[in-house]
Order: C-alpha cells, then sequence, then structure tokens
C-alpha cells in the first residue's frame, strides 16, 4: 500500500494513536495493527492530540469497561469537532458485540471493524482517505467503514510491533466453546480456532533469533489447543515443541481452564525446563452451587485437587486466580465457600470482580440477583483476605535467591530496575541499566503485596 491516498491531509495524519483496553489478546491484536500500519508507512504515536487516526481496540468483559469506553469516545468527538479531518475508529469485543449500538451511540466515528476484520485497518483506512470529503449518500460527511464479521479467518504471517523488547505474546488460539454462563468472550470471539503448530513454532524462532527469552501462550482455554483441529497436536505436545527451540529461556500461558488440565499436561509442565513455575487458573467460585449455576464444568473438590496434584508435581509453583463475587443467587454460605477456598489454596494472587449481568449471556436470565452493596461488601472483604495471604507467602521469600528476568526500568524510580522471578513475581532492585533483557539471580531482602525488593548477587 502507497501513501498517495493521505496526501490531502496534514504530515501528522500519518501519525496513529492506539489505545488497548482489556486481556493480552486485545495487546496482540493491537500489535499486529500496530506492524500493519508501520509497513503502510504510518507511524504510531503515544499522544492522541497529535494523531490524524485515533483508533480505541475495545473490551466488553464487563459493563464498566464498556462505560469507559463510551466515556472516552465523548471526549474524543470533542477533539473531532475542533479537528474534523481527524479520522476515530472503534474495533474488537464491544464492537463485535453491539455494532449497531456503537453506531447508534456514537455516529461521528468513521469505522468500525470487529474481532475478525481488525487486521483490514490499513485498506480501511486507504477506503476513508479516498472518501475524505465526499458527501456519502447517507448525507454523512465522509462514507463511513463498518466491517464486522463472524469467525473470519485470521491470516497468519501478519507483521507485529511488539510492545515489549524481551518478552511476547504469541496466539495460539482465538475463541472458546465453554459458554460459562456469564461470560461475553463465545459471542465476541466466536467458536474456538487453534493456529497451526507450525506457525506458532515458526513465529516463537523468530522471536529467540531477535533476543526474545520469554513467551506468553495465549488463547481464552489454552488446555483446548488442537481439539477441533486435524492436527494431533495438543497443548502439551506443543509446550514440548515450543521448549526446545534455542535462545528461548522461559514460556509462559494464559489461561487454563481447571476442567481441561489434562496429567499429560501436568507431568509437561513439571518435566520442561522452560515452562515456568506459575499458573493461572481461574477458579471463578468456591461453593459448588455458584459453579454450576456458571456453567463452569468442576466442581470445587476438582478443583482442590488439581491444586494438589500440581503443588506435588512442581512444589514451588505459584497459582493466580480470578473470582466472581455477587453471581446471582450467590448466598453468604456460598461466599463463606469462596473465602475459604481461597485461604486453604492460598493463591499468589487473584483478579476479584463484581458480578456484571451482559445482554445475552445466560445469567442476565438468571433471578435472585445480588444488591451491589452486598457485592461490594463481598469483594472488600475478599480482597482483603487475599491481600493477607499474598503479604505471608511474599514474605516466606525473604532472604531467598530468585531468578528474575530484567524488564525495564521501574516505575517509581529511574535508579531502579524491574523484573519477574519464575513464578511471576515483580522484583524491584538497583541496577544499571545494561541489565534489562538479562536472566540475573537477586537475593530478596524484603516483601510487600505488589512488588518484591531485591539485591543483585550474581549476573
Ligand atoms: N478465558 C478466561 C477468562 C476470560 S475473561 C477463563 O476462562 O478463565 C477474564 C475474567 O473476567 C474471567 O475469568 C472472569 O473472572 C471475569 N468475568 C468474565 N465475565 C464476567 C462478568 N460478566 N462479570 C464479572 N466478571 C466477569
Ligand atoms: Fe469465558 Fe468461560 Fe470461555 Fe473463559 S472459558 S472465555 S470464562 S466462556
Amino acid at each position: 500500500m502507497t501513501n498517495k491516498g493521505h496526501n490531502y491531509m496534514e504530515s501528522n495524519s500519518l501519525k496513529v494513536y492506539i489505545r488497548t483496553y482489556g486481556c493480552q489478546m486485545n495487546e496482540y491484536d493491537s500489535e499486529i495493527m500496530a506492524g500493519l500500519l508501520e509497513n503502510s508507512g504510518y507511524h504510531l504515536t503515544d499522544n492522541p492530540a497529535e494523531a490524524g487516526v485515533i483508533l480505541l481496540n475495545t473490551c466488553y468483559v464487563r459493563e464498566k469497561v464498556k462505560h469507559k469506553i463510551y466515556s472516552r469516545l465523548g471526549e474524543l468527538k470533542k477533539l473531532k469537532e475542533e479537528k474534523p479531518e481527524l479520522i476515530l475508529g472503534l474495533c474488537g469485543c464491544l464492537v463485535q458485540k453491539e455494532p449497531e449500538e456503537v453506531l447508534r451511540r456514537a455516529p461521528y466515528l468513521d469505522f468500525i471493524l470487529g474481532t475478525s476484520n481488525f487486521y483490514q485497518l490499513p485498506e480501511v483506512l486507504e477506503d476513508i482517505s479516498g472518501n475524505h470529503n465526499r458527501e456519502s449518500q447517507s448525507g454523512d460527511k465522509y462514507a463511513r467503514v463498518v466491517r464486522v464479521e463472524e469467525d473470519r479467518a485470521i491470516p497468519e504471517g501478519m507483521p507485529k510491533l511488539r510492545k515489549r523488547r524481551f518478552s511476547a505474546f504469541v496466539s495460539i488460539m482465538r475463541g472458546c466453546n465453554n459458554f460459562c454462563s456469564y461470560c461475553n468472550v463465545p459471542y465476541v470471539r466466536g467458536r474456538e480456532v487453534s493456529r497451526p503448530c507450525k506457525d506458532i513454532l515458526r513465529e516463537i524462532e523468530e522471536l529467540a533469533q531477535k533476543g526474545y527469552k520469554e513467551v506468553t501462550l495465549l488463547g481464552q482455554n489454552v488446555n483446548s489447543y488442537g481439539k477441533e483441529s486435524r492436527e494431533k497436536v495438543d497443548f502439551a505436545d506443543l509446550l514440548g515443541f515450543v521448549d526446545q527451540i534455542e535462545g528461548l529461556r522461559r514460556i509462559r500461558f494464559t489461561t487454563s481452564h481447571p476442567k481441561d488440565l489434562s496429567d499429560k499436561l501436568l507431568e509437561k509442565m513439571a518435566e520442561l525446563d522452560k515452562v515456568c513455575e506459575h499458573l493461572h487458573l481461574p477458579v471463578q467460585s468456591g461453593s459448588n452451587k455458584i459453579l454450576s449455576r456458571m456453567k463452569r464444568g468442576y466442581t470445587r473438590e476438582h478443583y482442590q485437587n488439581l491444586v494438589d496434584k500440581l503443588r506435588q508435581a512442581i512444589p514451588e509453583i505459584a497459582l493466580t486466580t480470578d473470582i466472581i463475587v455477587g453471581f446471582p443467587g450467590e448466598e453468604e454460605k456460598d461466599f463463606q465457600d469462596t473465602l475459604e477456598l481461597v485461604e486453604t489454596v492460598g493463591f499468589d494472587g487473584a483478579f476479584t470482580f463484581c458480578y456484571s449481568p451482559l445482554k445475552g449471556t445466560e445469567a442476565a436470565q438468571l433471578e435472585e440477583r445480588i444488591p451491589e452493596e452486598t457485592s461490594g461488601q463481598r469483594l472488600r472483604r475478599l480482597i482483603e483476605l487475599q491481600q493477607k495471604i499474598l503479604l505471608r507467602k511474599n514474605e516466606f521469600l525473604v532472604g531467598k535467591e530468585v531468578e528474575i528476568m530484567v524488564e525495564k526500568i521501574s516505575k517509581k524510580s529511574s535508579d531502579e530496575l524491574q523484573g519477574r522471578t519464575r513464578t511471576n513475581k515483580m522484583v524491584v532492585f538497583e541496577g544499571r541499566k545494561e541489565l534489562i533483557g538479562n536472566i540475573i539471580s537477586v537475593k530478596i531482602v524484603a516483601s510487600g503485596c505488589w512488588a518484591l525488593r531485591g539485591e543483585v548477587s550474581s549476573c
């Protein structure tokens, strides 16, 4: 693609600002869009005020996120009024879920792209440039571009502009077949489609050659990788292949569904050197009644049994989770079950949410809604308990030597660096900038809830 279509605009029209909401999968898609744009002659900017194109890559996992996005759009509308040549677009899960509503609430958008259309961004911008200043039949100033299709295959081999230099996200599959009763994902991301193993391996080999030391394999349910494909490669096999890639030092993956974590995978995790000792295993609730209403497909006992097996196979493993409180029908005793499970398992981290009813999901039809005040109180109690547990666990690390990968200069102080342990804990320490990208050993000298403090012991 050439830049001819943009000659009519000021030079900064070639600058694109992308804001990403939500999960790592969205970040990965934004990296693809950024790569495609760079290849087409655009430049990325961190400053929306100097951009000629503003794109929001949206999420719709809870109502709160949706409100945030609409309120940001309201602000951008004002910017567009001041700067009519500004091209404003929306892509991602919110668009896929409610395209008509998006266009009704934000008729000033120049384009919207669904979750299977995002990679068409450069050609869409070209189209808009061509239509610029032309009256559309509907009387809009520009013809708006709307591309929202379902389950369209995403091409392989697209360029990516990665945000990080040593650690990369690699999508291994898209979509989800689980239909947990509260969740939007199957509706906005479609059914499960696994990427061919050879394409995944090629992407990771290229990353390793460029000096990347860590990859995080992404999927809504990585444990079901390959199930729908004709290739006879499951997730455990894939991990085995990735582990052999030269230069790569660490492998992470997310998300694992407790109902699909096989013994074969567990053994592989224990056996493969590069697979880090951390597992994100969302439990959602500790009550069997609520788990069944959530349609999660496992019981509390199954989850606890998995935890026991994981700890037996990998004693140092850190476990993190997601928990929803205030799900319809959650009585105090169900919530107590959740608190008790959290205490027994002793998670190293938990993303905690108040249940948010989402139109079109099964749970939105359920009665016995929990008042917001009750959910809010439960959330606070849960967070308080989890913080106590985490403090206790992190204190236990003081005095120990740990391996970290140095990621960047610390957010809090420019004299300090930060890195992550194999168990995914953040460590802040004093050190030279040249250490960034290296895997080093540090001694933990102090602990806290969000980060540990370390001292460099050897390189
Ligand atoms: N695929 C992942 C989760 C993706 S969504 C999995 O199966 O675990 C990330 C998290 O958002 C979920 O684990 C859940 O805890 C939370 N979530 C999803 N839908 C929600 C809703 N309607 N209300 C509150 N939290 C929700
Ligand atoms: Fe949503 Fe359940 Fe699929 Fe996770 S497994 S994405 S929570 S439907």
